[in-house]
């Protein structure tokens, strides 16, 4: 019975994807297709598989200065039946003021953090205060290529929009139904050659 429970959650990456544009999730959730793997893909799979054991080693959040960590998980696998997702988190540290999630994209650093990174972390952060049974206070978004780090709190307000977000991901499903696409995205996306032709 939980094993079926298990088999319905989605994986948290989807909730990025949606942000990204919509219709990517019929096309993962519905017809069961897989993204193309760009360069930068395949060098941050790699990068994270290095980070790990770095990851394990570090005494500061995200490796910044400004607050002491006083225990740290890396690559931890957590599962919600509940949020009815699952997924593997970069690095979560515990300091004096709660939990803060990293969340890792191998990406030149943007103005300011893409909402699609922002909801995908804060997914993570809702699922490591159920796996650990602490508070999470904040998400850190860190651009490697710029070695640049984005420090958002973490909301009711993020929390409420990921629960939406998972909620509309499980009725793209459920009807399979294409949704309007965001064009606006296609040029740095992996799935135009099915989309678009091209
Ligand atoms: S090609 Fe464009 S419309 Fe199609 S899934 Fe990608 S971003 Fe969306």
């Amino acid at each position: 019975m939980f094993e079926d429970k298990l088999s319905n959650l989605i994986p948290v990456t989807w909730i990025k994807q949606y942000h990204f544009c919509p219709r990517i999730i019929y096309y993962l959730g519905v017809l069961g297709c897989n993204e193309k793997l760009t360069e930068s893909m395949i060098e941050g799979k790699e990068f994270h598989l290095t980070e790990e054991g770095r990851a394990k080693r570090r005494k500061t959040v995200a490796g910044r200065r400004r607050e002491d960590v006083k225990a740290l998980w890396s690559r931890l696998a957590v599962a919600s039946t509940k949020i009815g997702l699952y997924g593997i988190i970069d690095e979560v540290s515990e300091t004096n003021n709660g939990l803060i999630i990293v969340e890792s994209k191998f990406m030149k650093a943007p103005k300011k953090p893409y909402l699609s990174h922002i909801y995908q972390a804060a997914a993570y952060a809702m699922l490591a205060e159920e796996a650990l049974g602490k508070i999470a206070r904040k998400i850190a978004i860190k651009y490697i290529r710029d070695n640049k780090t984005f420090e958002i709190p973490l909301t009711e307000d993020l929390k409420k929009h990921v629960l939406w977000t998972v909620s509309r991901i499980k009725s793209i499903i459920n009807n399979e139904k294409i949704p309007r696409g965001n064009f606006k995205m296609c040029k740095n996306c992996g799935f135009t050659k099915i989309c678009l032709g091209v």
